[in-house]
């Protein structure tokens, strides 16, 4: 079954006749704000693609775009903050404080929910990332509104509410969540669903700083030090350029050599689908699609995936996908690019030959001669 679209309308006239009774105090909640996430000073690039999105929406919503920033003092939250900007922000709300140095739920939930309690935007975009999806739940529920998590389409509905959609039943379907009576109207993206925006080269924009405190004894959590995970070899594969995966169609666990070797001789990275998680031969953090990464590299190699929805939708944003599979009505041969008809487990070994001998030196001189 394919991921599809409900087809019955939606409800616009029972949402507009519940919109008169948006309570009194939400009333006058204004503007799209989004959470800019820093990693040890370092922006996620998820906070770019919202920014994207959130453009979109306050366009379409007639109002401003706001980056939000926590972080302590210094040169990583201005630099943050100019990035906002670039990537199409109005406005920054910022909160520096040495608290907010490494991230810790209690200081950033408060610090969040006394931000909306005092700007009152209504709509507030975080990505879902370990962290995200931390901190959103905590301040959904702090605040009491609504929070529709993994969306992978944002819009405003003719009557001004965000149309939240994301998969449910296990994939097979999209739902549009709506949040009729309460303010912000919050939702999270995982990295790479949404398109990464234009920088543009105008970084400008209002800066308001909140004076904020919190005492160190009020929070329960401290770090003590960061460790290294070396399981994965850091994969990063959501934002790879190459990547290449294997699926139960390799049969065993010593044949994922197959497709490292491809992926270390094309300078690409490598992930799988769920059963290979499943059967513990790769760590989650390399699983692909709708509970693993989502992915947009420029090439993606399939070898031995059926293209299962569950499997597709985290797949569907890459320019050229490449399927190998022996069943020739596999459904991955209905969205690649590219479908070869034949055994993995032979073909990978010859594949990767065939790079090796292009890209060796000798040759890459001879190309350029
Ligand atoms: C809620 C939910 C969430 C899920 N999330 C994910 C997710 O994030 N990611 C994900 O991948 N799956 C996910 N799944 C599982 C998904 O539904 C599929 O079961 C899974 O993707 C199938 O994995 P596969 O293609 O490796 O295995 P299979 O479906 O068993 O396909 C194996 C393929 O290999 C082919 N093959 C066999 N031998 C060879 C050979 N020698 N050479 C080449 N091809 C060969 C077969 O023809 C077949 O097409 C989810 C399922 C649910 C219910």
């Amino acid at each position: 079954m394919g991921t599809r679209k409900s087809k019955a309308p939606p409800p616009a006239q029972a949402r507009a006749s519940m919109k008169k009774d948006l309570p009194e105090q939400f009333r006058d909640y204004r503007h799209v704000w989004v959470f800019m996430e820093l990693e040890r000073g370092h922006v996620h690039p998820v906070s770019f693609e919202l920014l994207g999105e959130g453009r979109r929406l306050a366009h379409q919503l007639g109002v401003q775009l706001a980056g939000i920033i926590l972080g302590p003092p210094g040169d990583s939250t201005l630099h943050a903050a100019a990035e906002a900007f670039a990537y199409g922000a109005d406005l920054v709300y910022l909160v520096e404080e040495p608290l907010l140095t490494d991230y810790r739920n209690e200081p950033f939930a408060k610090a969040l929910t006394d931000l909306v309690a005092a700007y009152k935007p209504e709509i507030l975009l975080l990505g879902a990332t370990t962290l995200g999806r931390d901190l959103a739940g905590s301040v959904a529920t702090t605040l009491l509104t609504g929070l529709t998590a993994d969306c992978t389409g944002l819009d405003v509905d003719e009557d001004g509410s965000l149309a939240a959609t994301r998969p449910t039943f296990g994939g097979s379907l999209l739902c549009t969540i709506y949040t009729l009576n309460c303010r912000p109207q919050m939702a999270t993206v995982r990295p790479r669903v949404m398109r990464m925006p234009q920088r543009s080269n105008k970084p400008i924009g209002r800066v308001i700083r909140h004076d904020w405190r919190m005492l160190e004894e009020d929070i329960v959590t401290k770090v003590v030090g960061f460790l290294s995970d070396d399981r994965s070899g850091n994969a990063n594969l959501a934002y790879a350029d190459v990547v290449v995966a294997g699926g139960l169609g390799l049969s065993n666990a010593e044949n994922l050599l197959l497709i490292k070797d491809l992926a270390l001789t094309i300078g690409g990275d490598y992930g799988c689908s769920r059963p290979l998680v499943q059967k513990g031969w790769m760590p989650a953090d390399r699983q692909i699609g709708q509970t693993g990464k989502t992915i947009r590299p420029k090439l993606y190699i399939a070898a031995g995936i059926s293209g299962a929805v569950q499997h597709r939708v985290g797949v569907e944003g890459a320019d050229l996908i490449v399927a190998i599979n022996t069943d020739p009505h596999a459904p991955i041969f209905d969205f690649a690019h590219v479908g070869v008809v034949t055994d993995a487990v032979s073909f990978l070994p010859a594949l990767t030959e065939a790079f090796t001998r292009r890209l060796a030196p000798a040759n890459r001189l001879r190309l350029v001669n």
